[in-house]
């Protein structure tokens, strides 16, 4: 499997909340393509980290249903599952989570050292200058500012090459510019990858990037935009 199809079938998600019901997901339905870019956007508490956690196999809905690859995840064991994301799945949080003890190579090489790559350490190197860090490999999270860290989360979220990254507010501690910037690398990784990406995220600049915009509003699909293609990307 090296691209990947998901799909949410009318994804419910209703938590209680001092004994009376709370409905944060309502009826979400969407199907993503293999190598498609899809943002979902929408305000703080609309429902983005959970509906991306589902999508994710790390939580499970009050009703409807997630598919990869036309199978039912609800159908997967606890075993079958996490071996599905190890393989195959990517994430990025807001938090880096970088390893603090571990220089930024270090970091973006360990993924390829635990799957016993051959060339881990070359690999990681070039995915560290893909993201603007090859004089910094030796330096250490506390050493780099908040973007160049989560450029190198990006870095090594990339290196197993998932076939599906998902990111949960990825520029969520940066300020715009910055954050510009990461958004731009990793959709540039994406594209070259052919990586399926669901990036969740309140960034409007989110959206100017990905194939297709999902907007959420109190736990529903508000809209859905398609970005026009440029005349160069028609053509590839
Ligand atoms: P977003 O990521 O868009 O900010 P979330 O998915 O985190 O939104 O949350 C959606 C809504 O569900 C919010 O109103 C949030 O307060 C509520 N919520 C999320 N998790 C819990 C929980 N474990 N208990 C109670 N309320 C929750
Ligand atoms: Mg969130």
């Amino acid at each position: 499997m090296s691209t990947l199809r998901l799909e949410a079938r009318e994804l419910t998600k209703v938590l209680s909340s001092g004994g009376k019901p709370l409905t944060i997901l309502d009826r979400v339905s969407l199907a993503v393509a293999a190598r498609e870019f899809v943002a979902i956007l929408g305000p703080s508490g609309s429902g983005k980290s959970t509906l991306l956690a589902l999508l994710a196999g790390l939580d499970r809905p009050t009703s409807g249903s997630v598919h990869i690859d036309g199978r039912e995840i609800q159908d997967l064991s606890e075993d079958e599952l996490a071996i599905l994301r190890r393989d195959h799945v990517g994430f990025v949080f807001q938090a880096f989570q970088l390893l603090n003890h571990l220089t930024a190579l270090e970091n973006v090489r360990l993924p390829l050292e635990l799957r016993q790559e051959p060339s881990a350490g070359k690999q990681a190197a070039v995915l560290l200058s893909q993201v603007g860090l090859a004089e910094r490999g030796h330096h250490y999270p506390s050493q780099l500012s908040g973007g160049e860290q989560q450029r190198v989360a990006v870095a090594r979220a990339f290196a197993t090459r998932p076939s599906l990254l998902l990111a949960d507010e990825p520029t969520g501690n940066l300020d715009s510019k910055t954050g510009t910037f990461v958004l731009s690398m990793m959709s540039e990784l994406q594209r070259q990858h052919g990586t399926t990406l669901i990036l969740v995220t309140h960034d409007p600049a989110a959206a100017s990037l990905a194939d297709r915009s999902i907007y959420l509003l109190d736990g529903r699909v508000d809209r859905e935009e398609i970005r026009r293609a440029t005349a160069a990307e028609s053509t590839r």
